[in-house]
């Protein structure tokens, strides 16, 4: 006996393939085939006109607090995401202090909102244990902000840390990744991660490759300095060995086009 056959539908599997017709079995909350099946499911899906697909990821998503404050998330998944990776462009909710919070609300609302929930989290580890009370329809990666490892550390500087705040800004950041972050975020554009160099980035990559992390970039520029701004945060890869995500990835405004 299986619990839902989807019927009918246009199966786009995600491996490439061209869509097909075809019912898609379930049983016990997996798919155990796909073709055209004579079962009689508990239940049934007729999905006559409509695409049958595994679930989008969001790769770059700002849903860090409207997940918390709306987490059935229906601008989602009604589009078919059910995964998202938010934390992005190196600003994320954690860790911070208590010194620092109210400021740092105020500073993300333009990319996260501000909805009204209590920030009661400090470390990362809190702040997804938080998520995870909430209850979310979609599941939820989280990278740890490059921007926030900086504020801890060293304030808004525009200036390189010393060594005591690399080191610190290290230790956040495995601290971070050993309580469940996917990765390191950064956005070089935005203050205070603006102010870092490669040099720094290649330093707290290194912690991020160990930890089987990856490096998530909002890059330098993306108009005429775009090849330069690739060409930096490769090279953080090539030192580090963190796989590089970036963000975005396109050439800004018409003049750039062709690059
Ligand atoms: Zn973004």
């Amino acid at each position: 006996m299986f619990d839902l056959v989807i019927e009918n539908g246009r199966v786009v599997d995600g491996t490439g393939n061209p869509w097909y017709l075809g019912d898609v079995v379930v049983s016990d909350g997996r798919v155990v085939t796909i073709g055209r099946v004579e079962v009689e499911p508990k239940r049934v899906i007729d999905a006559n006109g409509l695409a049958v697909a595994p679930g989008f990821i969001d790769s770059h998503s700002h849903s860090d607090l409207m997940i918390i404050a709306e987490p059935e998330a229906r601008q989602k998944t009604m589009q078919g995401v059910t995964t998202e990776v938010v934390g992005q462009d190196g600003l994320g909710e954690a860790p911070i202090r208590d010194d620092l919070v109210d400021e740092w609300r105020r500073y993300l609302s333009g990319l996260n909102g501000d909805p009204d929930i209590d920030w009661g989290w400090r470390s990362f580890g809190e702040y997804l244990d938080n998520i995870e009370a909430a209850g979310p329809s979609t599941n939820i990666a989280s990278l740890v902000g490059h921007g926030n490892l900086r504020l801890l550390a060293m304030g808004m500087e525009d200036r390189r840390p010393s060594k005591a705040e690399l080191e610190e800004m290290k230790r956040l950041l495995s601290t971070s990744l050993d309580e469940g972050a996917f990765g390191l975020s950064t956005g070089l554009i935005y203050p205070p991660c603006v102010f870092a160099d490669a040099t720094e980035l290649s330093d707290l990559c290194r912690v991020v490759s160990s930890a089987g992390g990856v490096f998530v970039v909002h890059m330098r520029n993306e108009g005429g300095k775009l090849l330069e701004s690739i060409e930096e945060v490769r090279g953080v890869g090539r030192d580090s060995k963190a796989p590089v995500h970036i963000s975005h990835f396109k050439a800004n405004g018409e003049r750039f086009g062709g690059r």
